[in-house]
Parts: structure tokens; C-alpha cells; sequence
């Protein structure tokens, strides 16, 4: 291509003038860091965890296993219980005591969480009581754990110090590698009230029947996570950070009404002694179905509303390998089931709501469990559990070994907007997902939202749009993050940040849609999707029941992809910085054939559009005769000169030339291709890849994809030519939306005209107001007699 560059001269640009420099291709050397290897910014590998980000040789994990009896009191919404906790010590160094998870002190009125609230009150705005119940000291019910006992196997009393969510149970002698220790805990709480206090677990009470809908976690004194890398993680619970615990097995006692529907992590043990015939011959059924069976129905569930327990049940359940146990009771409970098919092995897929949730959740919820195990399973490994769940009550959404708290509530009427459609859609494979991250990949939320969150919302968006493709999957859409990420630099955390010090306001974005627009980017735009595919669901494989740290997953989804990400790493994960790219100029070059003929011949035509001046144009009628015209004595050789005719000598001198060049030198010399030098801007600083789409004249378009390393040398200002035998009308950045470009009105060249910003004429204000629920609509404006199918019965 050498010779191309000596030949080329310029022909048109575009408004531009470019002097004789135009030659020089590349830009100046801009040194920069960004493709520099993360280095010490990862924590050095060990033989408990390898530089390609699999478990080490020596990978060692906890183990706790539960034996927990406790009931429920349904007079005054509390709980009391007693557990006994295994725990099995496979560090390599003693421990000589333990530390255990309080959650629910984070509720109790003198909690951390509550003191360091930031909180204000406008008295001009007054406040909401929701607001006010939320204030430190506004609620005086008594929350939190009281701890009546902790002891050891033989009935001693063990000591123990609680420091707010966490205790610390001192051993009466220190835990040697692979021994086990055996405490049980007595315990009691109120259950919050979820209406006036809000959060992942608590009570409903349904005013118009009286009854009260139980979504109970975080609900008994939990072991906390002991490993490689933090010791004891526990870092105190202050609302916001999750959880992080060890896996284990659970055999869990709930003793109920006996008028309540029970559902829980884990395999129910005695359905002959909680369940009626009825319900255990649908049982029978819904193994094999294709639809969801009622095991117990709305009209069951209504009449249960009216009546009154005449005792109590014990429902037992069993799960084994998990890190977590929650439970749904209430009378008020419908509940369906079905059994699906997870890559050869039966899995129960179930819901439990009330009849204020139909009739959208009797439609979807059970089919949206069912079709997230699937899927999710497609990408990760397969649905290891025996069962699945997803509860209606008025936690919005929220996770744990398989049960998840899901809202979306219809109106009181039966309709809903489409927005509540799709929430219900999302938030169901949403809470189910998770399942996969983290209590299966069992990282340590306390410290990091988003390896739950993030990987989490990544998944939830695949699978979203092969429920429905036309699904607005906005969460994982690179256009949709650019508001996000054009927030000042101080406005915004790197996602690699501590859970709790995340702004508030910007939890959803940075531990929800930036990481998982982040993968999506992966695999569409750098990795592809073989190659990302095949990573991801490496990383999963090798920290399914195992516990992950960030290192654990850069360098796996390197490591099986042999695509170096480093660069992505920093910028996406441990940066601020937006995208934002701009082409700023294009040279359009053609080579200089050297052919006297198109030589002169554009010459000519050149002078000739060059004579058409105002003035030359006047003259000729202004002027009836010059003197050359006139007097024929005035003109010599030059009047019929041209000086645009091919000579003899043009022509030699053109033959000589082409007989230094070869054969393909000769062809790409007369092939006329057009040569367009683009220079591009890295505005933003973030640096991702360039997809440039090329609009030709005859209408038709080309797309050229260039590796993020285009801006490896330089990561200001790059230049890129590009060669075409069609002629360019317009060079488009970004056709796709694959980068979150926040200012997209460079994107173009030539600049596309703005768009007008549109204003709304008006006479009055407030029409259209609220979310539209073209449902309720449609029923309202129906002709009488005709029955509204949406209404519960
Ligand atoms: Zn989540």
C-alpha cells in the first residue's frame, strides 16, 4: 500500500481544505495506560485460588448445617425458635470462636443501619407516616433478636457477645482443621411490618378480610462466611449489602395454624400429614402436566380466608447444599405447580398468592419459574435444586435458595397496566435467577452487589427476551446506561465498590444495569457470543457451591476465552468514565491516475465552471463586440490554442510512467477506488470498540467493526482509512447502539441536522397523568352484559 500513499492526492473534501500534509496517516503518539495488564490491581494468585480464576489445589471452603424447630404466631406476628448448628471448620488454622448473623437487629431502634441514616425532614412538605416509620425512634414496636440461649451439645451455656447484627460465640476450645462443633441458639422476634417499614421480608395484613400473608427471611441467627480472603466476613448488616453465608444442610421444623399454606427452601417431608387427599392427588397430576395444577385453589383459598385454625401443623422441609432457608405461610394462599424438565432431570415449579394477584399471577408466575430454570440453566449449569418457588405478598422482589418474594399486583379490579405485566415478567425470572447468583455461585454480597446483581440482571434480560422478544430488556440495552454514566465522575461509584458505600440513588444502575450492559457489550460487541457463552458458563461450572471473588471471574472469562479484557476490566468495572465517540473530519482521496486525457479533461472542466463568473456572464450581452472579435489582426497562435488538448508528449511521458509500475499497481491505479481518511475522536474516555457504517450514494450501506486496540497507541484521537469502490454520501458511528455513547450528535459525518426539540401546546395541564391502564379501560368501555374477565371471583 505504499505507493498508494506517494500517489494519492486529493480530489474533493468535504469543506475542508488539507494542505500537502495530508500524507501523514497516523496521528501523534498519545501515551496510555488503559491496555497496560491489571497487574497488582488483582490480588496475587495462590493455591487457593489460581491466576486463570478456577478453585486452587487447595481451595477450602465452611460448612453449616441446620437443624432448626420453630413456630409461627399468627396473633401477634412473631416467631420464636430454636436451632442446632453444625459447623465444620475446613481452614487450615484453628478458630477459636465463631461469628454469627443477627439480621434482624438491623430493625431493633438503636440499630446502625438506623443511626447512620442520613435523614431530614421538610416541614413545608410534611412527611409520609411510611417516611416517618422509616425515621430512628419514630417506631416504637420492639424489633429485632432476642437471643434467649446459645449452648453447647451438652445443655452448658456457651459465651457470647453480640455486637449490633453480629455475635460472636466464644468455643470453649479452639476448632482444628476438619473438626466440627455442634451450638444450638434459642431465639425470638417480632416480624416487621412490611406496609409501614418495608423491606426483604416480613407480614401483610390484608385489611378487608383480616388475614396476614408471611414472607419470612434473614429469620434466624445465621453462621457468617469464614474463608481465603476475609477471615470472618462480618462487616456489620446495614440494609444495603446482602448477604454472604456458607452452604449447608437444612432439616427445618415450621409449626403453623393449621388453616395456613406453607411454602419453603427444600423438599417438604410430610405432605401426608400437612396435605389432604385432594390436594395430594393434584399433586399426582401436576408431575405430569404442561400446564400449572392448582394443588389448592382460589375458592379453597377464600373459604380459608372466612374460617379460623382449629390447631397448629408442622410442615418439615429438607434441603440440602444450600446457604439459606425462607418460608411463605398464609391462608390466604392459592398454590399451583408444575413439574418442568431441566436438561433430563424434574423440577418442581411452583407459586403461592393470594387472590388479590389474580388473575395475572394464576397466567404467568408458575410458567416464568419453569421457563427461567431452563434457561438460566442453559447458560450456567443445571437447576440443582429439587424445587423452585415464587410467592406473591408486598415485598417488591427479593431471593433466596429456591423461594423468592415477588410483587406486582394487579388493581383491585383485576386489570393491570402493561407496566405491571412486565414488571411481573422481570421480577419473577429476576428472583428465581438468582438462585444461579449468588446462592449457587455463592459470592459475597455484603461487599459486592453487583457479582449477584450484575451477572444476575445480565441473565434476567437474555431470558426476558425469549419469553417475549419484543420484551423491553432496557437492563441490559447499552443506550439506556448513557444517563447513568454521563453523571459528573463524583456523582457516580466505579462498580467495584463496596456495597454499602454506593450513592444512593444510583444503586440500580451500578450494581444492576452498568454491570450487566457491561456483559452484554462482552458478548455481542468484543467477546462475541461463542466465546463469551463458553466462558460465562465456565465460571459458573467452576464456582457453582463454591464462593468467587471478582479476580475469580476477570480471570475466568479470560481465561476460557482467550480474549484479554483487562482494558474492559478497568474501564467498565474500576472506572467512571463515559463512551463517547466522534468522527470529526473525513479526507475523501482518489488516486491520481496520471492519465493526460482524465488529466486535462478535468482541467478544462474545471476552468470552465471557474469562467462562469457574474461578471463574464453580464458581458456577454453587455458587450456587443471586443477588438479581438473585431479585428481579426488582433489574434495570434494563443487565441486558438488549447491548452487542454492531449499532446504527443503528454502521451510518452504518461507511456514511461506506466511502464515503472506492475501489473497490480496498474489495476488499482485505474480502478478509481475511493480512499476515505476518517479521524475519530475518543471524547469520553472510556475506549470501546468502532462500528462504523458506510451509507453509499446508490443508497445501499457497508459496516466495518474495529477491535477496541485501534486505540491502543492513542487513545485521544485516532485516524482510519477506509477504501471503497462505491462513493460514501454518509459515515455513521454506532449503528447497532452497541456503545453507550452519551452524545451521539457526532456521531454522524456528514452532521446529521438536529432533531427538533418538540413542546407541547396546551390548554390545560394533567391530561394522561398516572401510569395508563389501557386494561381498565377497555373494560370500563365495554357495552353492559358483557362479563369482565379480569375480576376475581
Ligand atoms: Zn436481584
Amino acid at each position: 500500500m505504499k505507493k498508494n500513499l506517494l500517489l494519492a492526492s486529493l480530489i474533493v473534501s468535504w469543506g475542508f481544505s488539507v494542505n500537502a500534509q495530508r500524507q501523514n496517516n497516523s496521528t501523534e503518539y498519545h501515551s496510555n495506560t488503559r491496555f497496560e495488564q491489571m497487574g497488582a490491581a488483582l490480588p496475587t494468585p495462590n493455591t487457593f485460588r489460581s491466576a486463570s480464576g478456577a478453585p486452587g489445589k487447595d481451595y477450602w471452603q465452611q460448612k453449616a448445617d441446620y437443624d432448626i424447630k420453630a413456630e409461627l404466631d399468627d396473633s401477634n406476628q412473631s416467631i420464636t425458635g430454636i436451632e442446632k448448628i453444625t459447623y465444620t471448620n475446613n481452614a487450615p488454622e484453628e478458630l477459636r470462636y465463631l461469628w454469627l448473623q443477627l439480621d434482624q437487629n438491623v430493625f431493633s431502634k438503636n440499630s446502625n443501619s438506623n443511626i447512620t441514616k442520613n435523614t431530614s425532614i421538610n416541614p413545608s412538605n410534611g412527611s409520609s407516616f411510611n417516611a416517618l416509620g422509616n425515621l430512628e425512634g419514630a417506631n416504637d414496636k420492639d424489633y429485632g433478636f432476642k437471643i434467649l440461649s446459645v449452648k453447647d451439645i451438652q445443655g452448658k451455656d456457651l459465651r457470647h457477645s453480640i455486637n449490633g447484627t453480629m455475635m460472636r460465640v466464644d468455643l470453649p476450645q479452639a476448632l482444628s482443621k476438619g473438626m466440627s462443633f455442634t451450638l444450638s441458639v434459642e431465639w425470638k422476634f417480632n416480624i416487621i411490618d412490611l406496609k409501614s417499614i418495608g423491606g426483604r421480608s416480613g407480614y401483610e395484613r390484608f385489611p378487608k378480610d383480616g388475614n396476614v400473608l408471611y414472607e419470612i427471611a434473614q429469620w434466624f441467627p445465621r453462621m457468617a462466611v469464614y474463608d481465603d480472603v476475609n477471615g470472618w466476613q462480618h462487616k456489620q448488616f446495614l440494609g444495603q449489602g446482602e448477604f454472604t453465608l456458607p452452604f449447608g444442610d437444612y432439616k427445618v421444623a415450621l409449626t403453623v395454624p393449621n388453616d395456613m399454606v406453607v411454602g419453603a427452601t427444600g423438599e417438604l417431608q410430610n405432605s401426608k400429614e400437612v396435605l389432604n387427599a385432594v390436594q395430594l392427588k393434584r399433586w399426582e397430576q401436576a408431575k405430569n402436566t404442561k400446564n400449572p395444577i392448582a394443588i389448592v385453589t382460589q375458592e379453597e383459598a377464600e373459604a380459608a380466608e372466612k374460617g379460623k385454625p382449629s390447631g397448629k401443623k408442622t410442615w418439615i422441609y429438607a434441603a440440602k447444599n444450600v446457604r439459606d432457608f425462607a418460608f411463605a405461610a398464609s391462608r390466604k394462599f392459592i398454590w399451583d405447580a408444575m413439574q418442568v424438565d431441566v436438561e433430563g432431570k424434574k423440577v418442581w415449579a411452583m407459586s403461592l398468592y393470594p387472590k388479590e394477584a389474580n388473575p395475572l399471577w394464576g397466567q404467568y408466575s408458575t410458567r416464568l419459574v419453569a421457563h427461567t430454570l431452563i434457561n438460566y440453566s442453559k447458560r450456567t449449569i443445571p437447576y440443582p435444586y429439587p424445587v423452585a418457588y415464587s410467592v406473591h405478598g408486598s415485598v417488591g422482589g427479593m431471593e433466596y435458595p429456591m423461594m423468592s418474594f415477588n410483587g406486582a399486583r394487579p388493581e383491585p379490579d383485576g386489570t393491570y397496566s402493561e407496566g405491571i405485566k412486565n414488571f411481573l415478567i422481570l421480577v419473577v425470572i429476576h428472583e428465581v435467577g438468582h438462585n444461579f447468583f449468588p446462592m449457587i455461585v455463592n459470592s459475597d454480597e455484603r461487599q459486592w452487589s453487583w457479582m449477584d446483581e450484575g451477572l444476575n440482571s445480565f441473565l434476567e434480560g437474555l431470558t426476558c427476551l425469549e419469553w417475549d422478544r419484543d420484551f423491553p430488556a432496557t437492563g441490559i440495552e447499552p443506550q439506556y446506561i448513557t444517563d447513568y454514566m454521563k453523571l459528573d465522575a463524583d456523582k457516580q461509584n466505579p462498580i467495584m465498590s463496596s456495597s454499602d458505600n454506593i450513592i444512593p440513588g444510583t444503586f440500580g444502575p451500578n450494581a444492576y444495569s452498568k454491570p450487566a450492559t457491561g456483559l452484554n457489550i462482552l458478548r455481542e460487541s468484543i467477546m462475541g457470543r461463542e466465546l463469551f457463552d463458553y466462558a460465562f458458563k465456565e465460571y459458573a461450572r467452576r464456582w457453582a457451591f463454591k464462593h468467587p471473588t471478582p479476580a475469580d471471574f476477570f480471570r475466568t472469562m479470560e481465561d476460557a476465552s482467550g480474549v484479554d479484557l483487562d482494558w474492559f476490566w478497568k474501564g467498565w468495572f474500576y472506572g467512571v468514565e463515559p463512551a463517547d465517540q466522534a468522527i470529526t473530519n473525513v479526507e475523501w482521496l482518489t488516486i491520481d491516475s496520471q492519465n493526460p486525457g482524465t488529466l486535462k479533461a478535468a482541467a478544462k472542466a474545471d476552468a470552465e465552471a471557474k469562467a462562469q463568473t457574474l461578471s463574464n456572464i453580464r458581458n456577454k450581452t453587455d458587450i456587443k463586440q471586443t477588438v479581438v472579435e473585431a479585428d481579426s489582426s488582433m489574434r495570434d497562435f494563443y487565441n486558438t490554442y488549447d491548452k487542454f488538448a492531449v499532446t504527443d508528449a503528454d502521451k510518452k511521458k504518461y507511456e514511461q510512467y506506466l511502464s515503472t509500475l506492475s501489473e497490480e499497481d496498474k489495476k488499482l491505479v485505474e480502478s478509481g477506488k475511493n480512499f476515505y481518511v476518517l479521524s475519530l475522536k475518543n471524547k469520553g474516555g472510556l475506549v470501546m470498540p468502532v462500528i462504523i457504517r458506510m451509507e453509499y450514494e446508490d443508497g445501499t450501506f457497508e459496516d466495518v467493526r474495529i477491535p477496541v486496540e485501534i486505540w491502543r497507541l492513542n487513545d485521544k484521537e485516532v485516524k482510519k482509512t477506509l477504501i471503497t469502490t462505491k462513493k460514501v454520501a454518509k459515515f455513521k458511528l454506532d449503528p447497532y447502539h452497541e456503545i453507550p455513547d452519551i452524545d451521539t450528535s457526532d456521531n454522524a459525518f456528514p452532521k446529521e441536522p438536529e432533531q427538533p426539540t418538540r413542546f407541547q401546546a396546551y390548554k390545560q395541564r394533567g391530561y394522561g397523568s398516572g401510569t395508563p391502564n389501557p386494561m381498565q379501560e377497555a373494560q370500563r368501555n365495554k357495552p353492559a352484559g358483557i362479563q369482565n374477565s379480569g375480576e376475581r371471583k
